[in-house]
């Protein structure tokens, strides 16, 4: 069987780590008996250089014709990068966000999952990681802030900038049935996160969460307000299960988690839409700093690759294997240098990515 994936390299670290996912469902596909044809889209600043511009309507097509896009991410250095003199509509992340609402894809889920393994790296006491955490941020990805109007003006001399924040209930009731769907299949809690005590549109969205709440009675709801839950995270993560929450809110919540668990080089992401379609990227960024050294971690990358398994593919068996082989290696004491602890053996990214491949 055959399945026809596009892939985005992106900048920065991105083309390391997306070559070793691709090593990595290679080894999955000879084991479990599927090929991967994989087409080559550019986008973001390596758009920028060949075409002039962060995304073409042939990438959007390419990603559009495909059963799933694999990702690496995006991206230069502002203070440093050229493509960062560009107009904002022009920069890499422009591309990103054009992708997303082309393809439209609303819902965002990025784990947030404590490794056994990796407990020395989370920043929490032991009392407060307790038993571990394993949450899934669900974050609407195609409205909100983000996609508002915006302007800059000059008001009586004086520089005004506005940026507005809209919810219809049809978005929200979709991401909401994407989480309550998820968290059937998890241990069926979802936390709804807003600002009901202040915004217009966290009331409509608590309000349209509670009505699809209906239809799932074996899921327990309940709602917190953002900046509890910004404290909840580090106070108490085991509490969460499934974290619903809209555009920014979701943005730095899941960053915040991310950084829980203890390296954001880690954790993987999927972006949904309606149907089996999905875009998969590590959460982390193109990470320029360390671009070109070969020490990137791609376990991230590799985690969302089996998450393209298993939600674009149905290719459940073979995502349960990357997942396993991925512990085992870490079990077996195997680091990048953003997880590197006492008594482990450190490697780069192109190793890390042949253990992983090797163990499936
Ligand atoms: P970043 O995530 O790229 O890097 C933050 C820190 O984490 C850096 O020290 C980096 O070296 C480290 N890091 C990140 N990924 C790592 C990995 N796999 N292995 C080891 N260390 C890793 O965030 P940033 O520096 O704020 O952003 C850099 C660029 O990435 C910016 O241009 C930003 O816009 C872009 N970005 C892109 C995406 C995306 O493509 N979806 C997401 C976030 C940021």
């Amino acid at each position: 069987m055959n399945h026809k994936i596009a892939v985005i390299p992106g900048d920065g670290i991105g083309p390391e780590i997306v070559a070793e996912a691709q090593k990595v469902l290679d080894a999955a596909g000879k084991k479990y008996g599927f090929e991967m044809e994989y087409t080559k889209v550019l986008l973001g600043g390596a758009s920028i250089d060949v075409h002039g511009k962060p995304i073409t309507d042939e990438a959007i097509e390419t990603a559009r014709s495909s059963e799933a896009v694999l990702m690496g991410s995006i991206g230069g250095d502002a203070a440093t990068s050229p493509w960062y003199k560009l107009e904002p509509s022009l920069r890499p992340e422009a591309g990103l966000l054009a992708i997303r609402k082309a393809l439209n894809l609303f819902a965002n889920l990025r784990p947030a999952y404590l490794y056994e393994e990796l407990k020395a790296a989370c920043p929490l006491r032991d009392d407060i990681i307790g038993s571990g955490f394993d949450m899934m941020i669900m974050r609407e990805l195609t409205g909100g802030l983000y996609f508002g109007e915006r302007k800059t003006v000059v008001e009586d001399g004086v520089r005004k900038a506005v940026d507005t924040l809209t919810y219809d209930e049809k978005e929200i009731r979709r991401i909401a049935v994407r989480a309550f769907d998820i968290a059937r299949k998890r241990r069926h809690l979802v936390t709804s996160v807003d600002k009901a005590n202040v915004l217009d549109s966290s009331r409509l969205w608590r309000a349209v969460v509670e009505e699809v709440a209906k239809d799932y009675p074996d899921v327990a709801l309940n709602h917190m307000l953002v900046d509890n839950c910004a404290m909840q995270l580090v106070k108490d993560p085991g509490q969460f299960d499934v974290i619903l929450t809209e555009n920014m809110f979701g943005d730095i919540l899941s960053d915040e988690a991310s950084m829980v668990t203890g390296s954001i080089g880690m954790l993987s992401s999927a972006s949904l839409n309606e149907t089996k379609f999905g875009l998969y990227e590590p959460s982390h960024g193109s990470a320029p700093d360390i671009a070109g050294k070969g020490i990137a971690n791609p376990i991230a990358t590799i985690l969302s690759a089996a998450m393209m398994l298993r939600y674009s593919l149905d290719l459940d068996e073979a995502a349960d294997a990357v997942e396993n082989a991925v512990k085992k290696v870490l079990g077996e004491g195997y680091r990048t240098t953003d997880i590197m602890s006492e008594g482990c053996t450190q490697v780069g990214t192109q190793k890390m990515g042949d253990l992983i491949a090797q163990y499936i």
